[in-house]
């Protein structure tokens, strides 16, 4: 797995409240974080206390001023080649609410994030493709809420089921596939889409920090001759805006245990284990049943996770005093998955 960190920049609220920053992010691979009590105490005297100082190292560090399309250059991108290779690839962006997914993934329309940068880069691919086939371009658009699977493309209350099909693997019943051919369509889509999730009942800013969105891209080849689907392996990619981890992971050095508690969210725990199972897989070469079955999250990624998926993780977190112990928390879990 790829891991990244992406640290925001302070916000207008956070500098009116005076918060200071508490993350170095260096040599593009390097995140420091220290302790807030720590740097009030060494404010007027002379350095600091680096023993109260974390160290963690990623394949890539961004700090505030990373534009999107970097960040897009040095995770997603080396995931297009693949799918259209045929391999699965997963995205997660991972972190607090208010720490910066939707931001990453989706971006703005001035400022786009991950999921357009993706498939402008697929319709680039795809025309310097030179041999017998025709592509095409498919995405889907869901949302996990409560363990329960929404379309966000054709708005409607329906929950959809998850299907486990012999031939084609996974699939939502009745979730709805549309084909792309520009950059245009697909901006469209993706912010209708966002608008559709769940919106928290609970403070009036705090939108969306249950529900998980997934973007689905399929790639599917087609014999430019007869037009029938062609035999040859297609891919498909998952970018994944998560719920915010905030209420549903604490992690320790063991790993990610599980808080108990009624806002526990259940596709994030899930992953959290399927990750731990996963990595101890790979560092001890045990055998572990990887828990897929425990939620729809991981269930729908059962065959994007793990085995000849590429993952990336980009994790996101805020610079300031007061996001201390989410911070914490988010670099522990990157630093736990960076071993798969
Ligand atoms: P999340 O989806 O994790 O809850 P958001 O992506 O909505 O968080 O980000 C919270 C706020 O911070 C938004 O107003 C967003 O525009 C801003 N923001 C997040 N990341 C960045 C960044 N890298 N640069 C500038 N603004 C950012
Ligand atoms: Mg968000």
């Amino acid at each position: 797995m790829i891991v990244a960190v992406r640290m925001r920049p302070l916000s207008k609220k956070e500098i009116e409240r005076e918060e200071f920053e508490i993350i170095r992010v260096m040599d593009k691979k390097l995140v420091i974080l220290m302790d807030p009590l720590e740097l009030l105490n060494a404010k007027g005297t002379l350095g600091r206390n680096r023993s109260k100082e974390k160290q963690y190292a990623f394949d890539f560090a961004f700090d505030q001023d990373t534009p999107q399309k970097e960040i897009f250059e040095n995770t997603t991108r080396h995931l297009v080649e693949g799918i259209l290779e045929g391999y699965n690839a997963t995205v997660f962006a991972y972190g607090a609410t208010g720490a910066g997914k939707t931001y990453t993934m989706l971006g703005t329309e001035s400022n786009p994030g991950n999921m357009f940068l993706t498939l402008q880069e697929l319709f680039i691919k795809l025309k310097e493709q030179k041999n017998n086939y025709n592509y095409d371009i498919r995405v889907s658009f869901l949302e996990i809420y409560n363990e329960m699977i929404r379309d966000l493309i054709v708005v409607s209350d329906e929950v959809l089921d998850l299907r486990e099909d012999k031939d084609k693997g996974i699939t939502v019943a009745g979730l709805s596939e549309v084909e792309v051919d520009s950059p245009q369509d697909v901006m469209e889509l993706l912010f209708f889409g966002n608008q559709n999730r769940t919106q928290e009942a609970t403070g009036a800013n705090e939108t969306s920090s249950r529900s998980h969105a997934i973007l689905q891209i399929i790639v599917e080849a087609k014999d430019k001759a007869s037009g029938t689907t062609a035999e040859i392996a297609v891919g498909k990619l998952s970018l994944i805006d998560l719920a915010g981890s905030e209420r549903a992971a604490k992690t320790n050095n063991r790993g990610i245990r599980m808080i108990e508690g009624a806002n526990i969210n259940r596709s994030l725990l899930s992953l959290g284990n399927c990750i731990n199972a996963l990595v101890d897989n790979m560092k001890k070469g045990s055998k572990n049943h990887i828990p897929y079955r425990d939620s729809k999250l991981t269930r729908l990624l059962k065959d994007s996770l793990g085995g000849n998926s590429r993952t990336v993780m980009i994790a996101n977190i805020s610079p300031g005093n007061d996001s201390y112990e989410d911070t914490h928390n988010t670099l522990k879990y990157a630093n736990r998955a960076k071993n798969i």
